[in-house]
């Protein structure tokens, strides 16, 4: 493509994306495609010879939007979000451009020393200790796995890299059965075995009960099992239960064991001074993730990891072969020694752009907002017959359920997972749900970046009357 159509083709497309923005809410929100439409669409082969662009542009609306969920949709109220925002497609647009490899500092020291100073401001912005260092992971998921693999290296003094795990002894996990499976996915991954990662029982809130905790470790203990890593979470997937760190954090100081904090989501929260009380106890955290790519308006990927002993870290995790030895290193911050992957997209630039742009205060502003939102649902499902609260909401997941009177439990799920698909179907909101103890629950998140009153309160009159529609096939009495 020559630079005159690259410039034609650039400004067209960042005007289909300004209007997408500006439509958002006219496409049906969770996608209707039937699987295997898109597959079936797509030439079986590759194309021999050149294309003109004009064709995949075409493609990319008949077949490839049908396809789309609309996550950038205000009335996207399902999982958790996945937020864009303007500040930072524009600085992704950069990023592609100079396709800059970021593993060491030498390969873009402007990448390196940008992502560090992010992390100075991240950190500060949540009120962390300045002893955290921080880097960006491509995911929560890596995170907890890197900071899994830390501290299955600390535990076995920094044998069990190089000799492998057998002779290591059988080392153990904890984390809430609330916890993200991603957890469970790391304890694999790091060969320290899913059948080691302990599940704690959780309090009425569904945070962890930590003297379920003590006890199951000095059971391992007692039974010779090495207890190598406790994973808490600020905001489960489920209810965004919030683990106490204290709590947990004494125990972990007690028997010296690393403590990783699983935020994804309710990491952000921490930028609002009325929510850190959800970071008491962080002076016992060895490392913590949060997702700007979740609630900090940052597209995917970008997740924040945080880590009090970057020597550990770095320990775990540097290897030098000859190409990458350079006349720096010691001085600045090799950020391939700070994970898994060698190759790193530079990912600071759309954080600096989203902060620069929005301000810590709007951040704070919006992310506050949000807080309400949840708490205004709340407020009016417990205020309307018929439909319950089924958790806390500290955060901006509302978990609730409709269950007419006289209606068993079994058809109460029932008609709850069939709210939630006439919903969805219908194009018009997307919202997921949850099951916790066999019960099935509904669970609206009040977090996508331009989600407003008014489209909690649309939402929420969506579902009242599918709900009321839904209930007379289960013989209830309609409350309308
Ligand atoms: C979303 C989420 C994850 C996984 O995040 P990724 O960045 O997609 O890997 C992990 N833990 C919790 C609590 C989450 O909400």
């Amino acid at each position: 493509m020559e630079s005159d159509e690259f410039r034609k083709r650039g400004h067209g497309i960042v005007e289909w994306i300004a209007r997408y923005y500006e439509t958002v809410e006219q496409y049906p929100v969770k996608s209707r495609l039937a699987p295997g439409s898109v597959k079936n669409a797509l030439p079986e082969t590759a194309p021999a010879e050149s294309e003109s662009f004009d064709l995949f542009l075409r493609d990319f609306d008949e077949i490839i939007m049908p396809g789309i969920t609309h996550w950038q949709s205000p009335n996207f109220f399902a999982y958790f979000p996945a937020n864009s925002s303007p500040p930072s497609v524009l600085a992704e647009m950069l990023t592609s451009a100079l396709g800059a490899q970021c593993m060491i500092w030498e390969t873009s020291p402007a990448a390196a020393e940008l992502e560090e100073r992010m992390m100075e401001w991240l950190r500060d912005m949540t009120g962390l200790s300045p002893e955290f260092e921080g880097v960006i992971q491509d995911s929560a998921s890596s995170a907890t796995l890197v900071a899994l693999i830390t501290a299955r290296e600390k535990v076995t003094q920094y044998r069990s890299n190089m000799e492998g795990l057998s002779g290591m002894g059988r080392m153990r996990v904890y984390a809430s059965r609330q916890a993200h499976s991603s957890v469970e996915k790391g304890a694999g991954v790091s060969g320290i075995g899913r059948d080691n990662l302990v599940r704690i029982e959780v309090n009425d809130d569904y945070s962890i009960d930590t003297a379920a905790l003590r006890k199951a470790m000095d059971t391992d203990i007692s039974a010779g099992y090495i207890p190598c890593c406790v994973v808490a979470t600020l905001g489960t997937t489920g209810t965004t239960a919030v683990d106490s760190l204290r709590a947990v954090g004494e125990i972990c100081r007690e028997k010296n064991i690393w403590l990783h904090v699983d935020g994804a989501m309710g990491g952000t929260a921490l930028l609002l001074p009325e929510m850190r009380w959800m970071a008491d106890g962080m002076e016992y955290v060895d490392s913590i993730v949060f997702n700007p790519h979740k609630w900090m308006f940052t597209n995917f990927d970008c997740s924040a990891y945080f880590v009090r002993d970057a020597a550990a870290l770095i320990h775990t995790f540097e290897i030098l072969p000859e190409y990458l030895k350079t006349r720096t290193r010691g001085m600045v911050n090799d950020y391939r020694d700070w994970g898994i992957p060698l190759g790193r997209r530079f990912r600071a630039l759309k954080l600096w752009a989203v902060i620069r742009t929005y301000g810590v205060e709007r951040l704070q502003a919006m992310i506050r907002e949000h807080i309400r939102l949840a708490g205004m649902l709340a407020g009016l499902i417990e205020a309307e017959k018929n439909f319950f609260l089924m958790a806390p909401v500290p955060l901006t997941t509302v978990c609730f359920r409709y269950k007419p009177e006289g209606i068993s439990e079994e058809d109460a799920n029932r008609l709850n997972e069939q709210i939630t698909h006439t919903l969805n179907d219908g194009g018009r909101i997307y919202l997921t749900h949850t099951k916790i103890d066999g019960i099935y629950i509904l669970r609206m998140v009040t977090s996508q970046t331009n989600v407003s009153e008014k489209h909690v309160l649309q939402a929420w009159e969506m579902i009242k009357e599918c709900a009321s529609a839904l209930s007379s096939k289960y013989g209830a009495v309609d409350i309308y």
